[in-house]
């Protein structure tokens, strides 16, 4: 009797915990979204975008531009995380990665971007050199045909030194990895495998795309013009 008393106490006393332990796990779970990666505001997105592995070679700055519209970006932390986590992984075997140095609003104004005068004046006045700056609008049109395209690498007519990437809210993952690779300096490609190519196949699937061996040798040449020129500069 002695023996079970003792059991019989701590049964007693589990239901209490067990809805502590409730209470607490419903607490987390709310409380998550307001520190946690669903925070879609400007430092959410900062704080939840990937950095940099510490084994790449080199690690260079994204400064994002988003568009905020009705006070919301037009894009969430886990899509802006997806673009970098998907570029990392394409630009890894020359051992390039990229991070979020900063992210900015861009006015409501500018959320349709339309004509190619508004793709140079979105980013004339704060280009600098030295990093990728990344502007996301809720849509982009297509300036040769009718319609709408997911994302462009600029050069501003004035000056074509000036460039950066226009990335439409509407984008898909890989799309900051592709014009990334325009950055890198790759045209389009007939390459299957490749996500410079733009032509509709089934095969290989999408998700076994990257850049294509010859593609990978030809912006390590660039990588290395780039450095030289510190039209990128390596953040360590
Ligand atoms: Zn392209």
């Amino acid at each position: 009797m002695n023996r079970a008393e003792p059991q019989r106490v701590r049964a007693g006393r589990f239901p209490r915990y067990g809805v502590a332990a409730v209470l607490l796990a419903v607490l987390l779970l709310f409380g998550q979204p307001l520190h946690g990666a669903d925070d879609d505001t400007l430092e959410g997105i900062l704080e939840a975008s990937p950095k940099c592995v510490d084994t790449i070679e080199h690690c260079f700055a994204i400064e994002l531009f988003i568009v905020v519209k009705d006070g919301e970006p037009v894009q969430t932390a886990e899509w802006v995380t997806g673009q970098v986590e998907t570029a990392n992984a394409h630009f890894e075997p020359i051992g390039v990665a990229f991070e979020l140095a900063s992210v900015q609003a861009l006015d409501a104004g500018l959320a349709t971007i339309t004509e190619r005068s508004e793709r140079d004046m979105l980013g004339r006045g704060a280009f600098r050199t030295g990093v990728v700056q990344v502007y996301v609008v809720e849509h982009l049109a297509n300036v040769d045909e009718e319609g709408e395209i997911y994302g462009v690498h600029w050069r501003d007519r004035e000056k074509r030194s000036r460039r950066w990437l226009i990335l439409s809210s509407l984008s898909w993952n890989t799309t900051l990895a592709h014009e990334l690779g325009h950055f890198f300096g790759q045209k389009h490609s007939d390459y299957p495998i490749s996500i410079m190519n733009k032509t509709a196949r089934s095969e290989p699937p999408v998700a076994q795309r990257t850049f294509a061996d010859e593609e990978l040798t030809s912006m390590r040449k660039v990588l290395a013009k780039m450095l030289k020129k510190k039209q990128l500069v390596d953040r360590r």
